[in-house]
């Protein structure tokens, strides 16, 4: 059997702030993203496709962010515990795919370690973690480098003979 789940996600960007996307450290980045936790949108959107596709709710209700606790947070460190939370309901995580819609950083030279960040996270091979990156041209508050979205949209299953 199937779950699908969708997850959507986006922060300001500022210059000046660390960019930690999809686990992974953009140090050369001008500008990061804006968050009670450390921001990672990359996180945040696989985290809440896993919590619909499980449907346990969004990552609002698990890590409030007027908890004090989630402050700086790690997002990997989140999103391995919400996979703890859907294996318990009793599924796997098949693939994810996500797409950051975003002027700056540059995506794609960091997209092969932020699969593999991301994987060791999700407990699956970095073959089914999709990163994909486009930008606003121009267009709407991406376009115009105020803020940075993810998308994405994540697969679970519960047979054994799903594979
Ligand atoms: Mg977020």
């Amino acid at each position: 059997m199937f779950r699908i789940g969708q997850g959507w996600d986006r922060h300001p960007l500022a210059a000046g702030r660390p960019c930690i996307l999809g686990g992974v450290a953009f140090p050369d980045s001008p500008v990061g993203p804006v968050g009670h936790s450390d921001g990672d949108a990359v996180c945040h959107a696989i985290t809440d496709a896993l919590l619909g596709a499980a449907n346990l709710g969004d990552i609002g209700r698990h890590f409030p962010d007027t908890d004090p606790r989630w402050a700086g947070a790690n997002s990997l460190e989140l999103l391995r515990e919400v996979v703890g939370l859907v294996q318990k309901a009793g599924f796997r995580v098949s693939n994810i795919d996500c797409t950051v819609i975003t002027e700056q950083p540059a995506i794609s030279p960091r997209a092969a370690a932020m699969q593999d960040a991301l994987a060791g996270a999700l407990q699956i091979a970095s073959d089914r973690v999709s990163v994909k990156a486009t930008r606003g041209e121009g267009l709407g508050p991406e376009g115009r480098g105020e803020c940075l979205t993810v998308q994405a949209v994540a697969l679970l299953m519960t047979g054994q003979g799903d594979e």
